[in-house]
């Protein structure tokens, strides 16, 4: 069976340190944040090039007190993607504020920069791109559409940990840059975790404060704050794993380049990473207009794939109160009927990269035209 992603494999591959750093958690009883998580906290940050890190329970909180940092609330409109996770939109909805979807670009699917300016109002007050599978957004135009109009950039970079953007690390590029480290994200924890990194020593003490109980010193309420604090025993796992993400992220991209050349005359769409942007791959994500069927052969033959994602978030019912409609967004609609995602884990072998690929082009060349 080759599985969509082995979290197990990864841990046996440093079970020992791991061990001994939950265990130093343990005995020292800093549970919740403590000296592990403000270690990570400056680790990660200097990994992003940013000057602050600030670490939180889950990626969504992380997008939540970004947004709130920048001052978004009721009235306020924020500009996203509809194809990507849904926590893109629920944090934005959180606020108060109401989210103003913009399509996809449909080689690279991260938003369209050419459609931004058309969807701005006087309302709008930040710009939300998502590094949608590893690869980053068209950073440069967002930053100088935001500047002429006065928005603040908040990068949902929960896929995309070590990637860059013209030589820049994501998250560090717009005003405010969040992580998620659920367990099958490039950088994940043995639980929920996230992290906020930013440039602004503003924005970054009012996030402190956010994420506990918008406390500036111990019940010295100074906002209405949330319980987002990262567990201590996360944060000591996040700093075992950080020490490794350069070399899994390599991997993925090995292995990426290895399915873009075996696939490269099968009739599916392959990933294209732009030469400007380092892509690492959370997603390895091909296009087919079979792919219903082509997911089920696969399975068939215990080759576990993934969809990412098939609903958009535009007509999700959840989200039916924003009152858009099929065909608002062409590229985003089509890109989640047609993408299927392969086996992407540093672990997989070269051995299993090929027979994934060797699959599915036995399949293909089966399929009558
Ligand atoms: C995973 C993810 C999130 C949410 O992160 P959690 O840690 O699961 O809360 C937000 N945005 C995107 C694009 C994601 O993939």
């Amino acid at each position: 069976m080759i599985p969509f992603v082995d979290l197990k494999s990864q841990y046996l591959s440093i079970k020992d340190e791991i061990d001994s750093a939950v265990l130093k958690v343990l005995e020292s009883t800093q549970f919740v944040l403590g000296s592990e998580v403000k270690a990570l906290e400056a680790e990660f940050a200097s990994y992003c090039n940013a000057d602050y890190g600030i670490a939180v329970n889950t990626g969504t909180s992380a997008l939540h007190l970004a947004l709130l940092a920048a001052g978004i609330g009721p009235g306020d409109e924020v500009i996203t993607v509809p194809f990507t996770f849904v926590a893109t939109t629920a944090a934005i909805c959180y606020t108060g504020a109401t989210p103003v979807f913009v399509d996809i670009d449909p080689i690279t699917y991260t938003i369209d920069v050419n459609q931004i300016e058309a969807a701005i109002t006087e309302r709008t007050k930040a710009i939300l791109p998502v590094h949608l599978y590893g690869q980053p957004a068209d950073m440069a135009p967002i930053m100088e559409i935001a500047r002429r109009h006065g928005l603040v950039v908040i990068e949902d970079a929960a896929q995309a940990h070590g990637a860059e953007y013209k030589g820049q690390r994501v998250g560090s590029i717009g005003d405010i840059g969040c992580f998620s480290f659920y367990p099958g994200k490039n950088l994940g924890a043995y639980g929920e975790g996230g992290m906020i990194v930013s440039n602004n020593p503003e924005y970054t003490h009012t996030m402190q404060m956010l994420r506990d109980w918008g406390q500036e010193t111990r019940y010295h309420h100074i906002l209405k704050g949330y319980n987002y604090r990262m567990d201590g025993i996360q944060g000591a796992i996040l700093r075992v794993k950080l020490r490794y993400i350069e070399a899994w992220t390599e991997a993925r991209r090995t292995h990426a380049a290895q399915y873009n050349q075996l696939l490269a005359n099968s009739g599916l769409t392959t990933p294209v990473a732009l030469p400007h942007n380092r892509h690492v791959y959370h997603v390895y994500a091909v296009r087919t207009t079979q792919r219903e069927w082509l997911q089920q052969q696969l399975n068939q033959q215990e080759i576990q794939t993934g969809i990412h994602y098939p609903i958009p978030v535009h007509l999700q019912k959840a989200y039916a109160d924003l009152s858009y409609q099929a065909g608002d967004f062409p590229h985003s609609e089509l890109a989640a009927q047609q993408v299927l995602s392969l086996p992407m884990y540093p672990e997989l072998t070269p051995t299993q990269v090929s027979t994934v690929a060797q699959s599915l082009q036995n399949l293909l060349q089966g399929v009558p035209a």
